[in-house]
């Protein structure tokens, strides 16, 4: 296998690359205290960011390339005004099409992922406490996203929620949250909390693997079950028996997933970044506004990513703000 072949991207390591996620805007209606630098993101000019042709079109040369599937991603791609007509452009592509949304906005959403066959819907819920809820994400939305997650079960979306788990946060709700699966048909993920710039990351806030299964097994027992893995999980997932639901960790700081990453990511200003804490990206946008091909450029991209969290191996290596500071903030890069 080398960097050339056809209709596959492939890395130095042999890891195949099918699955872009596409930030579409760096813009948010919430402000949660691990994603959004406190002072807030300066907002690039608009004339920044893909235009919808732009975003359509390079994202059709991925899929020439071998993707098969696209996440929405962001800040919230729900806030972005044509976000509708993405959808429905992005549609036409041969790919699964999924989003990642913090739930503000879901309802008025419905008929056009019913329309344009996303299905795949994952949803931040880092608290199920209203008080709570709105202390992480510094705004007040905590019921409409509720009514909306609710909504999204009735209408027989796949849904995923994911909660950043912190010490002295929202660690005591773990088994709140699995509770949450008893009778529902969701997929609820615990993820560590990463380090980005501008989000005050101490791994002393850090609720690792370890910890959260230690806890869980300590409340269920022997009804926890695992189950098994598909090969580019980026999650460990279990269930409890009988439950409706099931669970998963992500596990980025304690123990990284890298070895199957089959990730691309693309800034809504149009640069690749071959893995979420790669420093290096590669500016898809000029060359595209240049007259330029970019099929080499995203070769050469994804050839060159490293094998461990853009190459942040150790957790020393991770944790050193030297290091991890250098990549942008969650909310610029899309999550
Ligand atoms: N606005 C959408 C949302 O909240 O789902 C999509 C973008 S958000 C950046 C994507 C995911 O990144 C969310 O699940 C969020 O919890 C996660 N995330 C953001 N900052 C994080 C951090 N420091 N550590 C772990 N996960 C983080
Ligand atoms: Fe917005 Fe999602 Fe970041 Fe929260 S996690 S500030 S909802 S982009």
């Amino acid at each position: 296998m080398n960097k050339s072949d056809q209709n596959v991207l492939v890395d130095s390591f042999g890891r195949h690359h099918d699955y872009l996620r596409i930030s579409l805007t760096e813009r948010c209606n919430l402000r949660c205290v691990y994603c959004m630098p406190e002072q807030g993101v300066v907002l690039q000019p608009q004339s920044h960011f893909m235009t919808r042709e732009e975003l359509v079109h390079i994202a059709s040369v991925f899929v020439k390339l071998g993707v098969k599937k696209i996440r929405l991603t962001g800040g919230e791609p729900l806030v972005r005004k044509d976000v509708e007509a993405v959808i429905e452009d992005l549609a036409k592509l041969p790919v699964k099409l999924a989003i990642s949304t913090n739930g503000v906005l879901v309802n008025q959403f419905i008929q056009t992922f019913k329309k344009c066959n996303l299905k795949a819907i994952n949803i931040s819920l880092d608290s199920l406490r209203e008080d709570r809820f709105n202390l992480i994400s510094r705004r007040t939305y905590f019921e409409a996203i509720i009514n909306n997650v609710e909504l999204l079960i009735e209408e027989g979306f796949h849904l995923k929620l994911n909660a950043v788990l912190m010490k002295g946060f929202n660690d005591d709700e773990l088994i709140d949250f699995i509770e949450f699966t008893r009778n529902r048909p969701v997929h609820f993920r615990f993820i560590e909390f990463m380090p980005f710039n501008g989000n005050q990351w101490d791994w002393s806030k850090g609720f690792a693997y370890h910890e959260m299964m230690d806890n869980i097994n300590a409340h269920y027992g022997a009804t926890v079950v695992k189950l098994e893995d598909c090969k580019n999980d980026t999650s460990k997932s279990y269930k409890v028996e009988g439950f409706k639901g099931t669970f998963a960790v992500i596990s980025t700081v304690t123990n990284p997933f890298c070895d199957t990453c089959n990730r691309i990511r693309l800034t809504a200003d149009g640069k690749i970044k071959n893995c979420l804490f790669s420093a290096n990206e590669t500016d898809l946008l000029t060359a595209l506004r240049s007259g330029k091909e970019i099929e080499e450029s995203i070769r050469e991209s994804i050839w060159n990513k490293k094998s461990t969290r853009g190459g942040m191996e150790t957790f020393e290596e991770f944790s050193n703000k030297d290091l991890n500071q250098k990549n942008r903030s969650m909310i610029n890069i899309g999550g």
